[in-house]
């Protein structure tokens, strides 16, 4: 059966598209038959996304029918502002499909926890996501193009990375309610613990700790939460929204 081409009018960006989920994310949509401007700090990275997705959609070479990759960091200022209109200038138009994957995590104990772990954390993980969010929002509403926001949060996480991704939730809720008269939708995923180079640096034994705790009994693969992305930048998922959506293999039920 051929495959299905739920998005092949899309054009999504990914923040964080130069590794892990990020990347994941990238080939499933680009897969689906979405346009796919991938972006992250580490421009090099975001380039190799790029060239992984030759003859997945778009045509070859560069110009506005063709998968882009883009260097921004999402915490510099006014970065996320010159992004989207990077991205407008080279496909004239906005993205319709909006992911917020890039995410760091610093982690330690509250009691050890230095100041600019925090910073740094929340500088990425929220300021970031709402930096994304606002400028791509903002560039849909003046089109007056609908269009799907799909914020990577998590399950899990120490003090920083927690608060990071629960104001993540907070202000996906918070945005899916100002944006739905604008046909503009806004969930969250939460993954568990997925194998991706964020999750080499656990200790082994600490995954060891985590891994029976999992009811399906394993960790996840970056597709695992690429597939639930896919879902929700598609018309499948059409009347949700403000939703938090956990791609955990039962962790933490
Ligand atoms: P990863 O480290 O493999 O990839 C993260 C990517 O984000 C990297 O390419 C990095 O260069 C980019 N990035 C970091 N800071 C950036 C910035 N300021 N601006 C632009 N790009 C930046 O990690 P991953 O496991 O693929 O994680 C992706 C997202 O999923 C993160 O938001 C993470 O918090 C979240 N998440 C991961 C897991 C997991 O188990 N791996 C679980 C829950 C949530």
């Amino acid at each position: 059966m051929a495959a299905q081409l739920r998005l092949r009018s899309a054009l999504a960006l990914v923040t964080g598209a130069g590794s892990g989920i990020g990347r994941a994310i990238s080939l499933r949509l680009a897969k689906e038959g979405a346009l796919v401007a991938a972006s992250d700090r580490n421009g090099a990275a975001a380039e190799e996304t790029i060239r992984l997705l030759e003859g997945m959609g778009g045509e070859t070479g560069t110009g506005p029918g063709c998968h882009a990759a883009f260097q921004a960091d999402v915490a510099e200022a006014g970065a996320a502002q010159g992004l989207i209109e990077q991205i407008q200038a080279y496909f004239s138009r906005p993205p319709s499909v909006v992911v917020s994957c890039a995410g760091i995590t610093r982690d330690e104990f509250l009691l050890r926890m230095p100041e600019d772990y925090w910073n740094e954390v929340i500088a990425i993980n929220l300021k970031g996501t709402f930096l994304i969010t606002q400028a791509a929002a903002r560039a849909l509403v003046s089109s007056g193009f609908g269009g799907s926001i799909i914020n990577i949060s998590s399950i899990v996480g120490k003090v920083n990375y927690a608060a990071s991704k629960a104001g993540v939730d907070g202000m996906t809720r918070s945005v899916a309610r100002e944006l739905g008269r604008h046909g503009i939708r806004c969930n969250s995923i939460l993954p568990g613990f997925i194998k991706t180079p964020m999750t080499e640096k656990v200790p082994q034994k600490v995954l060891d700790q985590i891994t029976p705790l999992i009811p399906m009994g394993h960790m996840g693969a970056p597709e695992d939460v690429a597939d639930v992305v896919a879902f929700l930048a598609s018309d499948g998922s059409r009347y949700i929204t403000g939703a938090t959506l956990e791609v955990t293999g039962g962790l933490f039920m």
